[in-house]
């Protein structure tokens, strides 16, 4: 399959940054990583090399978690007056938006995403989540306890900031996963070490220069690049860091717990999925196949919610299958930065071999291949999307993440509820599951068999700050978003005085 990559050309605010030297953010201070390492940031549909940007690895995440440690301890944001600190995450927010155009091009480029999408739904996202935390300070309160002896006591709860927070985050959605990390963080007035992944840094670096301009104080928010097995680990295994929270695979998730034991910090995790997507035979079902075709091949299937398992009736089997096939053959592959290109390249040469893997190991285990099964393009990291059917919970394409634009069809006979949220909970993970039905009842009852995180009714890949969002299982520990959310960048104190 050949695609015409044509990579128009870009607003000179995102070539300026493109070519300027990246710095690590450290105490309010760009500086160059102590072991003077670089790293080569990749377009993923040219392999062209469009930025060079800081490996900072042990010695300066040393340097970041004390610049934080001074910073929480000694500076003026954890004490700050609620409104101030809101004005400056609404001030960030606001600066976010004056930059949008440079922002959305900066991840379509890096992540290769369409620019379409950056614009629509990744910038304005991360924006929203800013605004929608700036309004915590002011909200963060604790509560009065009925005591059982009243009138003896007095007691009550504060929530206080945890401290020292390092945050690590994936490539799939850069801007929006430092979002959800970033504005609670500030918000609770934690001071914080962010390190994006080495392969999407573009962003972080963007936001990090903003958040200086906005106005928050040194030391507050440090940004380290680098790569997973150093910087990361190291941010991971600190002693003093209070909290780590991240975004990423289950496996280095299951690192991060390990890491994390020297000195007990708080750990929150959000992992994987092999999410279900279950149509009913009483479904709209135009609008869903429509719904569950975006529901996988939405940003190239790189998304933790990404609805893999497919499950139809076997009433309506056959033409849920033609139909999502057509969806996927409808898909525009092309350079994300072009207006037309609805399907993007994979992020990178070593997901793309993943997911190349997995096409082998679907037809070695017997899936029909119904369209695409292979790469696709002369350069860049392109796979068709594909449709993967005959599928069976034995495969390995139906049990593990693939990250790619890849579904696993599955029918099923029941028309028991039980036995059809047993078929869909049929997995490790538990991040999300979405059911296609126009019976509110079936709805509602399957929606309290599943067991996820979040559940989706007619929709699938749905997100809002205040909705919360986290998984049941090997999906990950705690809520990110809402006002879950503050629970992760908070202790609470209960305090008891003796009145009589
Ligand atoms: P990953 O290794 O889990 O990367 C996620 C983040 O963790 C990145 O910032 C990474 O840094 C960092 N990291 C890696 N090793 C680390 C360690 N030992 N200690 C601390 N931090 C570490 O994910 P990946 O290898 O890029 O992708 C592999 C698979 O993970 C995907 O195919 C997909 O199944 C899953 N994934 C899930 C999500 C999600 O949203 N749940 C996101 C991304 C990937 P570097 O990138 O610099 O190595
Ligand atoms: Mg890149």
């Amino acid at each position: 399959m050949k695609i015409d990559v044509i990579r128009p050309a870009l607003l000179p605010a995102t070539s300026a940054f493109l070519a300027k030297q990246h710095k690590l953010l450290i105490d309010g201070n760009w500086v160059a990583a102590s072991s003077g390492g670089t790293i080569a940031v990749e377009d993923p549909a040219t392999e062209e090399v469009i930025a060079t940007v800081q490996a900072g690895d042990r010695q300066d995440i040393e340097e970041a978690v004390k610049a934080a440690r001074r910073a929480f301890e000694t500076g003026p944001w954890p004490k700050m007056k609620p409104t101030d600190r809101a004005k400056i995450l609404w001030r960030l927010a606001d600066l976010l938006e004056q930059h949008s155009d440079q922002l959305a091009e900066l991840e379509a480029i890096d992540v290769g995403k369409p620019l379409k999408k950056a614009r629509t739904d990744d910038i304005p996202d991360a924006i929203a989540v800013f605004r929608y935390f700036a309004g915590a300070p002011t909200r963060l309160t604790g509560d009065t306890i009925p005591v059982s002896s009243p009138g003896d006591y007095h007691a009550y709860t504060v929530k206080e900031p945890i401290g020292v927070v390092g945050q690590i985050i994936p490539w799939n959605y850069p801007i929006t996963m430092a979002s959800w990390k970033v504005a609670p963080a500030l918000a609770a007035g934690c001071t914080i070490i962010l390190k994006p992944s080495e392969l999407t840094p573009l962003t972080a670096l963007r936001l990090a220069e903003l958040a200086l301009e906005a106005g928050v104080p040194a030391g507050v928010f440090n940004l380290v690049t680098g790569y997973g097995d150093t910087a990361g680990a190291a941010l991971a295994e600190h002693r003093d860091v209070d909290k780590i929270a991240f975004t990423g695979s289950t496996t280095v998730g299951k690192r991060i717990v390990q890491a994390s034991v020297g000195n007990l910090k708080r750990v929150s995790l959000e992992l994987g999925g092999k999410s279900p997507a279950i149509i009913f035979p009483d479904a709209d079902l135009d609008l869903a196949i429509a719904g569950t075709a975006d529901a996988i091949f939405y940003n190239q299937g790189q998304t933790c919610t990404a609805g893999s398992r497919l499950f139809a009736h076997s009433s309506i089997y056959d033409r849920v299958v033609e139909g999502v096939a057509d969806a996927a053959s409808n898909l525009k592959l092309g350079h994300g930065l072009d207006l037309k290109t609805t399907l993007g390249p994979l992020v990178s040469r070593k997901q793309r071999e993943r997911v190349q893997g997995y096409f082998a190991s679907g037809r070695e285990q017997g899936a029909e291949v119904v369209t695409g099964g292979d790469v696709a393009g002369e350069r860049g990291y392109f796979v068709q999307p594909t449709v993967l059917a005959q599928t069976n919970r034995n495969m390995r394409v139906v049990q593990e993440e693939i990250f790619g634009p890849v579904v696993c069809v599955q029918s099923y006979e029941d028309d028991e509820l039980d036995a059809i949220a047993k078929f869909a909970n049929d997995t490790i993970y538990g991040l999300r599951a979405s059911i296609w039905t126009r019976d509110l009842r079936t709805a509602h009852i399957m929606a309290s068999k599943i067991k996820a995180g979040g559940i989706g009714i007619n929709t699938h890949n749905y997100a809002e700050p205040a909705w919360p969002f986290g998984g049941y299982k090997q999906s990950g520990w705690g809520r990110e978003l809402g006002k879950d959310a503050l629970d992760l960048y908070t202790e609470v104190k209960a305090v008891a005085a003796k009145l009589s």
